[in-house]
């Protein structure tokens, strides 16, 4: 292998630090350049809605790698800086600054960026979004007991900076146009769960209502919902979504279909340009269609898959979706892609928050979650990737063992 290739990774994220490492841990001995935006060395986001919000941990915890390891494995790591142009002709990326980077192999892991809202009074000062360390930096400092805060939208950073903020004390309230939080992934029977874990903790919940305007004179003082309700609030969190961040990609020319469309092996439409984590809508073997997933699992796991391909050795990107969320002390996995199913079934009682439950499609399970439940996670696994017919009363029945009910049956 020659020593005078470069290698470029567009975004300083844990899909980008994960590939730049592959490379390195692969032997690639050229040139490695991992530019991000942000001012510090790439980092996992989970942490940022969790115990990094409730400062519980820093950010030691929640990098990627030691501060001492991207000059240790020579890897030029260009935090604040943007990168304003790519051209595929001359197979170079131009930088705010002006300086032109040649790459013999560009990774693209840009991310997604929070949408915004735009309701009257969304600019006030005291709306918050959560996507950046310094995001979380400016929320931490606002979560104080007894603050009033409004959160909008109950996904999963609503969710999840709900539990956190009651966690430290603030008077939470949420808003989602859905009847559960977490509707659109987990469905109404397991957000249920969810809905009744907030309202023990002592979160108020307005449920199928939208925002109608956020008011105050210089900061936030109130928000109107749709209904006519007033929410006295302090401080507003919105997570209402994110959308991928495709515009040096679209701009070059290179295939878009929800994200930066990419094949298996994870290679956009332009030669030698790969895209990785939640910006990339992945064609997914197990599924036959594109994917595109904004879990951390898949910015972990596609970093090192392009890194593979970048150096010329063909892998392809076939792993299980999977997430995790702690809300209290309600710990979950969820593994598998269900954007549609027939029915929802539970190994053991939801209300007792200690669960199995399974998204059944054409009776296969086509993902699962498991909730206070810790061994299970393989025998899910096997159980979504050989998508063979289970048997619903074995499924809920926790003397039969999951790892039996992926695999064929003899008779
Ligand atoms: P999300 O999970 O997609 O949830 C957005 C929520 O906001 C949905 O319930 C959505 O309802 C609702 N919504 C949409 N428009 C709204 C509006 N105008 N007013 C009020 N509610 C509205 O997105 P997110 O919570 O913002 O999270 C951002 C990203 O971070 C996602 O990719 C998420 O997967 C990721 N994340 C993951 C975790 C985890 O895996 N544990 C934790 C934090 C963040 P509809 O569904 O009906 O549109």
């Amino acid at each position: 292998m020659t020593t005078d290739r470069a290698f470029v990774i567009v975004g300083a994220s844990l899909a980008g630090a994960k590939a730049a490492e592959t490379l390195r841990t692969e032997g690639f001995v050229g040139r490695i350049v991992l530019i991000g935006d942000e001012a510090v060395r790439p980092y996992e986001r989970p942490p940022l809605s969790k115990d990094y919000l409730r400062g519980e941990k820093g950010f030691d915890s929640a990098a990627v790698h030691d501060e001492g390891f991207y000059d240790a494995n020579a890897i030029e790591l260009r935090t604040s800086t943007v990168v304003t142009a790519l051209d595929t002709d001359r197979s170079e990326v131009m930088l705010s600054s002006g300086e032109r980077i040649r790459y013999d192999q560009l990774l693209l892991a840009t991310g997604t960026s929070p949408r915004r809202l735009s309701t009257p009074g969304a600019a006030l000062s005291g709306v918050h979004y959560l996507r950046q360390l310094v995001d979380a930096d400016a929320l931490r400092q606002v979560l104080t007991a007894s603050r009033r805060v409004v959160v909008i939208g109950a996904g999963w950073i609503g969710s999840e900076v709900a539990a956190s903020a009651r966690q430290l004390g603030a008077e939470v309230t949420m808003i989602d146009p859905g009847s559960v939080p977490l509707e659109r992934v987990l469905g109404p029977e397991v957000g249920a769960v969810y809905r009744d874990l907030h309202a023990e903790h002592g979160v108020e919940m307005h449920f199928g209502v939208a925002i109608d305007s956020i008011r105050g004179t210089t900061a936030v003082e109130e928000v109107r919902l749709t209904n006519g309700t007033v929410l006295p609030a302090e401080v507003v969190v919105v997570g209402i979504g994110v959308t991928p961040r495709i515009e040096l990609a679209q701009a070059a020319g290179l295939a878009i279909e929800n994200g930066i469309a990419v094949d298996g092996h994870l290679a956009t439409s332009a030669p030698s340009v790969y895209a990785a984590g939640d910006v990339a809508n992945a064609f997914h073997p197990l599924y036959g269609t594109r994917v595109r997933l904004e879990h951390w699992s898949a910015a972990l796991n596609q970093g090192p898959t392009a890194a593979m391909n970048m150096l010329g050795e063909p892998t392809v990107y076939d792993k299980v979706p999977y997430f995790f969320s702690d809300q209290y002390d309600l710990g979950m996995e969820y593994r598998g892609w269900a954007p549609v199913w027939d029915e929802v079934v539970f190994r053991g009682d939801p209300a007792t928050r200690q669960f199995i439950a399974f998204w059944l499609r054409d009776s296969r399970v086509v993902a699962a979650m498991n909730a206070n439940t810790w061994d299970a996670g393989d025998a899910l696994e096997a159980l979504i990737r050989t998508r063979l017919p289970v048997d619903h009363a074995r499924l809920i029945d926790p003397d039969v063992d999951l790892a039996s009910l992926a695999v064929p049956s003899a008779s």
